[in-house]
């Protein structure tokens, strides 16, 4: 975890989680570790206040890793918007020799277990997508780029969507 206080965590910035934000990572060379690593020295820079991005999770294939608590606000979607006041923010990996598709099953996992300790349904589980950037063209970032069709929510999403849902029902 990063440390209370540090980098992304100044502030400490308290949240009920409503949401459930969905993310690639779009770096091909690294992992969850580094990721992780990056996040704690304060690599990650937004160029806005506060300036550093935290997340919650990222996953890779075999496991994943939790950066902050998730009653504490990220900064990882939309900059002052509701995406990172009310969102648990969930990076899937995308570096190179890391299954994919296992990556994927992990990260449907996880979310499932994450709507059940929160209360918070499937229709609130989006991608990145869903929120929008004020000031950036487009402000609906392509992201996660593999489960989005033509740039946007489509067959693919609602194929991981049922995932999740399939993981849900089993914890029932
Ligand atoms: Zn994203």
């Amino acid at each position: 975890m990063v440390r209370k206080g540090a980098y992304g965590r100044r502030g400490a910035r308290p949240m009920t989680p409503r949401f459930i934000t969905i993310h690639s990572t779009q770096n091909y060379t690294a992992g969850a570790e580094r990721h992780a690593t990056a996040l704690k020295r304060g690599a990650l820079r937004t160029g806005q206040r506060p300036g550093y991005l935290i997340w919650h999770f990222t996953v890779e294939a075999r496991f994943a890793i939790q950066h902050m608590p998730t009653n504490e606000q990220g900064i990882h979607a939309d900059f002052d918007g509701p995406g990172n006041h009310l969102s648990i923010g969930i990076e899937m990996c995308e570096n190179r020799g890391n299954d994919r598709a296992a990556t994927v099953e992990r990260t449907a996992m996880l979310t499932a277990v994450l709507m059940k300790k929160n209360g918070i349904p499937l229709c609130n589980v989006v991608p990145h997508y869903h929120w929008p950037r004020k000031g950036k063209h487009p402000p609906n970032k392509n992201c996660p780029h593999f489960l989005m069709d033509n740039g946007r929510p489509g067959a693919k999403w609602r194929g991981f969507l049922s995932r999740v849902n399939y993981y849900y029902r089993r914890l029932e």
